[in-house]
C-alpha cells in the first residue's frame, strides 16, 4: 500500500491475509474492498483482524467470498456512485450463491443507515465505522436469515487494543491510526457525520504497535486521522473542549506523540497525514527537525487561497496564516516539502477567488496536490447555509487549471532533484522493469533505481539522473 491518502490507483482494492496457522476447521472467505482515504485502507485491516479471529481468512477473488464486504467512502458524489455501480457486480453473484452475505462498511453505510438496505436490495449488512467489533454478531444475525444494521457512533472507540492485520502490504510500510472522528465542521465536509467525534488513541498503544511493526520488519510507519495535529490524550473519551489543568499537565501532545514513536528505532521512518494548517503549531516542526527518522513532508491542506472562501469554509484560518506556516515550516526545515488538497468551485467563488488560489500554490510550491471540484454533500454546512452556484464547467475549468499548475510545478520541482542524492527506503520491485526498486525519499516522492544487491526493507542511497512530474529516476551512488 502506498502512502497518499485519497490514491487512485488503490481504490477498490482487496485486502487479503495469511491464512491462520492453527487452524483445522473450514474457515468461511472474507472479501474486502476498500474506497477513499488511507483511513478506510487501516480500518479494513481491523475488520480483518476481527474477523479472522472469528472464523474467517480473506480471499482475493470475491467470487470465491461467502462474505463480501465493501468499506466506503461518502467524500463526493462520484465515490459514492462508484460504489453503488460496484455493487451491481456483486448483485450478478448473488443471484447463483444466494447465502452469500454482502456488507457496506464505512462513511456510507453510516451517512445512509438502514435506507440503503431499501435501496440496494442486496445488501445483508450496514455497518458504521465505530461499530466493526459487531460485526461477528451482525453476521450472524444475517444467518439467522434477518439484515443487520449498527450504525451507532462511538465516544470513545479507537480501536486501540486491537492489532490490526496488515493486509497486502509491501511488508515495508504500514499505517497507524492515532485518532478516529474529526470536530472541525468544514463546511464542505460529511466527514463529522459519517466518522463522529474526535477521539485520541492511547499513545503506548500506538507505540507498542510501531514497535511491533519495526520487530517485524516494517520500516516506515504513518500516523492517521483526520486532523493528526489535534491529537490530545487526557485519558480517553471525547476530546475535551475544556480540559482541566491537571489533565493537560498529564496529557500527551501530537508533538510528544511523534517524539515517541520517532525513538522507536533511527531505521523506523516516520510520517503522518493528515495535518490541519490551524493546529499546526511549532512544537511538531521542533520535534520533525529533531529527528532525521521524521520525514521532511508535510500535507497541508489549503483547500482554497481565498482568505474569503476559507472563512465560509469555515476553516479557521486565513491565506496569511496559511502562508506564515509555510514560512514556519521552511524556517525549522529548509529541506521540508509540502503537498496540498484543493477545492475548486465551491459555493461562491468568484474568478478573482479562484486566483488567489492559484497565486498561493505558486508562493507555497507544492510538491503535489490532491485537487477536487466542489461536490455538495447532504447535512454539511455548506449544504444548509449556501448555494451550490459556480457551473459546474467553471467548476471544471478552475480544476483543470490547477491540476495544469501543479503538472508543471511538481515537473519543475522535480527538475532540481536531478544531481541530487538521497536516501531512499526500497519498498517493492518497480512495476515497470523487474530490474528496478521503487521506494520513496524523505519527501515521499516516488524514485526508481536499479536493484544492485538491495533487497526490501534497504535505505539505498540513489543519485537522480531524470524525471517526469510524478517520478524520479536515479542510479545507485557510491557503486
Ligand atoms: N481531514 C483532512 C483535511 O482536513 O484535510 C482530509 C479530509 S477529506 C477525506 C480529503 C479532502 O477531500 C479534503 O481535504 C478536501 O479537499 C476534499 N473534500 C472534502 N469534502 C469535499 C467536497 N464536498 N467536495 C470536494 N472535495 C471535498
Ligand atoms: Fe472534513 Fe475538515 Fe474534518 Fe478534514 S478537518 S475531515 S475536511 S471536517
Amino acid at each position: 500500500m502506498t502512502h497518499s491518502q485519497h490514491d487512485e490507483s488503490l481504490q477498490g482494492t482487496a485486502t487479503l491475509v495469511d491464512k491462520p496457522i492453527h487452524s483445522d476447521i473450514q474457515l468461511r472467505k472474507l472479501y474486502i474492498e476498500s474506497y477513499g482515504c488511507a483511513m478506510n485502507f487501516a480500518d479494513s485491516e481491523i475488520v480483518a483482524s476481527i474477523l479472522t479471529k472469528n472464523g474467517f481468512e480473506t480471499v482475493k477473488e470475491f467470487e470465491k467470498a461467502d462474505v463480501i464486504f465493501v468499506n466506503t467512502c461518502s467524500i463526493r458524489d462520484n465515490a459514492e456512485t462508484r460504489v453503488r455501480k460496484r455493487l451491481t457486480d456483486f448483485r450478478q453473484l448473488k443471484r447463483t450463491n444466494p447465502s452469500l452475505i454482502v456488507g457496506v462498511l464505512g462513511c456510507m453505510a453510516e451517512r445512509l443507515k438502514s435506507q440503503f438496505l431499501e435501496e440496494e436490495q442486496l445488501v445483508d449488512i450496514v455497518v458504521g465505522p465505530d461499530a466493526y467489533r459487531d460485526l461477528p454478531n451482525l453476521i450472524e444475525t444475517v444467518e439467522g436469515g434477518q439484515k443487520a444494521v449498527n450504525v451507532i457512533l462511538s465516544k470513545e472507540e479507537t480501536y486501540a487494543d486491537i492489532s490490526p492485520v496488515r493486509l497486502d502490504t509491501n511488508g515495508v510500510c504500514a499505517f497507524v491510526s492515532i485518532t478516529r472522528g474529526c470536530d472541525n465542521m468544514c463546511a464542505f465536509c460529511v466527514v463529522p457525520f459519517t466518522r463522529g467525534r474526535e477521539r485520541s488513541r492511547e499513545p503506548q498503544t500506538i507505540v507498542n504497535e510501531a514497535r511491533d511493526l519495526f520487530l517485524r520488519g516494517y520500516r516506515e510507519v504513518t500516523l492517521l486521522g483526520q486532523n493528526v495535529n489535534s491529537y490530545l490524550w487526557t485519558g480517553g473519551g471525547l476530546k475535551k473542549d475544556n480540559p482541566s489543568k491537571e489533565e493537560l499537565e498529564n496529557a500527551t501532545t501530537f508533538a510528544q506523540l511523534l517524539d515517541m514513536v520517532a525513538k522507536v528505532s533511527p531505521l523506523l521512518r516516520v510520517r503522518y497525514s493528515t495535518s490541519h494548517p490551524k493546529d499546526m503549531q511549532n512544537d511538531v516542526l521542533e520535534v520533525m527537525a529533531k529527528y532525521p527518522n521524521i520525514c521532511k513532508y508535510i500535507h497541508l491542506p489549503v483547500q482554497s487561497g481565498s482568505s474569503t472562501m476559507l472563512d465560509k469554509m469555515n476553516r479557521g484560518y486565513t491565506r496569511e496564516w496559511y502562508l506564515e506556516r509555510v514560512a514556519a515550516i521552511k524556517h525549522y526545515m529548509p529541506n521540508c516539502e509540502m503537498s496540498t488538497d484543493i477545492i475548486t468551485g465551491f459555493c461562491g467563488e468568484t474568478d478573482e477567488d479562484h486566483a488567489q488560489t492559484v497565486s498561493l500554490m505558486k508562493e507555497s510550491g507544492f510538491i503535489m496536490s490532491y485537487m477536487f471540484k466542489y461536490s455538495e454533500r447532504p447535512k454539511t454546512l455548506a449544504e444548509r447555509k449556501f448555494k451550490d452556484d459556480v457551473p459546474e464547467e467553471i467548476k471544471a475549468k478552475r480544476l483543470q487549471e490547477v491540476i495544469d499548475l501543479q503538472h508543471e510545478l511538481s515537473h519543475q520541482r522535480n527538475i532540481k532533484d536531478i544531481g541530487k542524492t538521497f536516501e531512499v527506503l526500497v519498498e517493492s520491485v518497480s512495476k515497470r522493469s523487474a530490474d528496478f526498486y521503487s521506494g520513496r525519499n524523505t519527501h515521499n516522492k516516488v524514485v526508481i533505481f536499479p536493484k544492485g544487491n538491495y533487497k526490501k526493507g534497504d535505505y539505498v542511497h540513489v543519485t537522480i539522473t531524470e524525471c517526469s512530474s510524478a517520478t524520479l529516476k536515479g542510479v545507485l551512488a557510491n557503486e
